[in-house]
């Protein structure tokens, strides 16, 4: 019974996964090994003995540079997504202080955020014209 399958390269893999009449599936690559082959047979696998070595390293490598791509891309997004957490966080302390400096001098809370750019700070004579509007 095949134990391990080896590369080209000299690495071995436990077999797992087997079938009643001594099949099992190439560890590498997953394609079934069909009794009573011994060796995995799947052109573009790694255990072939035929896949040449120089090949199987640039394959290698490309899948290395596109793993750290993939990688480098989530670190971006989360990093994108911490900024803006940090932004969203920063705004509501900035309107907290707007308010609590409303209520101590007095300022119309109605007309404090009317615009969405920046934060008006504003003393009615008479009634807020937004309340009466
Ligand atoms: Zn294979
Ligand atoms: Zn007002």
């Amino acid at each position: 019974m095949i134990e391990t399958i080896t590369n080209v390269l000299g690495e071995s893999k436990t077999v797992t996964r087997r079938y009643e009449d001594g099949s099992f599936d190439c560890p590498f690559c997953h394609n079934a090994v069909i009794t009573p082959g011994t060796e995995c047979v799947n052109p573009w696998c790694e255990a072939n003995r035929y896949m040449p070595i120089p090949h199987l390293l640039a394959r290698r490598e490309k899948e290395e540079a596109e793993r750290k791509d993939k990688e480098q891309r989530e670190r971006n997004h989360q990093w994108a997504m911490e900024r803006r957490q940090q932004e969203i966080e920063t705004e509501n302390e900035i309107r907290r202080e707007a308010i609590d400096r409303g209520k101590r001098e007095g300022l119309c809370l109605d007309c404090m955020f009317k615009s969405p750019y920046r934060i008006t700070f504003v003393k009615h004579r008479k009634l807020c014209p937004k309340k009466v509007a």
